[in-house]
């Protein structure tokens, strides 16, 4: 009896953190990195390899960082076994039946709930539980059992983030947006601003929860930790794993049409209305007065 635990590399803290979880099913933790012959990221392919070895092994769990690509491959492993799968979880039990408490609505909401199927299917959220260097960790090449479709959806390039405007860490100002600013495209708002102002762009883990922004954008706890002379926070409640990362800022701007909103308990000065009205204004006004 083994728990399979998916490595994307042995130095990446948040596999470190999936290995640790696995190991609280009581089983032997039997880490694997992917050697894909220089096929590239590939989902599909990626699933299939830890299919065939999960078959050839007997292993009763499959479990893989919370990451983009770990609850990507672990989806197309379970819909290749047509078994459940648990995504985010920030514990564990083994059962039968297995339980598990996973992060819901962006972290906002930790659901319990049991886990059928077999092997066992799931991915650690982020920071739950401490990292700890893994000891060993066996490299699969991409089993005999990967068809030609499941070579199709791969990375084939990749673009190195930073545009060689101001990093988050290092900014003065940092103009950040959360689940108020509504949608990815929302954020031309909040970009617009942080450009005249010279500074970053940040956001809350509700807005990298949704696929809005990547998580280096991130502010908080499990996020960057900053201290610009001013933190401009639109459309974000202020929870306390987000006040973590900005209580260092030397002034506090918030802007939130819900009056009672906790973020303006920390704010040095306050706009109660709608972002998408007031941030275009400000932006119109600086303009304005330098003319451009
Ligand atoms: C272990 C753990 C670690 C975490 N780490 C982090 C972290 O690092 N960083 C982080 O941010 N969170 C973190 N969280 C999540 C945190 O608890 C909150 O869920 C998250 O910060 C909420 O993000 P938010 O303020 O964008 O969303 P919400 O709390 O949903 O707030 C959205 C706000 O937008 C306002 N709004 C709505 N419409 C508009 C509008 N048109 N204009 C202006 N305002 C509007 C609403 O009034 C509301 O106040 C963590 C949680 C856990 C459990």
């Amino acid at each position: 009896m083994s728990t399979l635990v998916l490595i994307e590399r042995p130095d990446d803290e948040l596999s470190q953190q999936a290995a640790v979880m696995a190991a609280s099913l009581g089983a032997d933790v039997e880490p694997v990195a992917i050697d894909d012959g220089g096929l590239g990221f590939a989902p599909g392919a990626w699933a299939q390899t830890l299919v065939d070895h999960a078959a050839a092994t007997g292993v009763t769990a499959i479990v893989a960082p919370g990451t983009d690509r770990g609850n990507e491959v672990l989806a197309h492993v379970a819909a290749k076994l047509d078994q459940p799968m648990a995504a985010n979880c920030t514990r564990i039990a083994p059962g039968p039946p297995a339980t598990v408490t996973r992060v819901r609505w962006g972290g906002s909401l930790l659901e319990e709930a049991q886990l059928d199927g077999t092997p066992l299917l799931l991915t650690s959220a982020a920071h739950a539980v401490a990292a700890q260097p893994l000891a060993a960790v066996q490299t699969l090449a991409l089993s005999d059992g990967v068809s030609d479709a499941d070579r199709v959806v791969r990375v084939v390039d990749t673009v190195a983030a930073g545009d060689g405007g101001v990093s988050l860490a290092d900014a003065d100002v940092v103009v950040s947006g959360g689940r108020g600013v509504g949608s990815a495209e929302g954020f031309s708002v909040i970009e617009e601003l942080a450009a005249l102002l010279g500074g970053a762009v940040g956001c809350s883990r509700a807005v990298t929860s949704a696929g809005w922004r990547p998580h280096s954008d991130q502010v908080g706890q499990t996020g960057t930790k900053i201290s610009p002379e001013i933190y401009i926070a639109c459309g974000i409640s202020g929870a306390t794993q987000h006040m973590a990362g900005c209580k260092g800022a030397k002034r506090l701007l918030a802007i939130n049409p819900d009056g009672e909103a906790s973020i303006f308990a920390s704010a040095d000065y306050g706009v109660t209305g709608d972002l998408h009205e007031v941030v275009p204004a400000i932006s119109a006004e600086i303009r304005k007065v330098r003319g451009s």
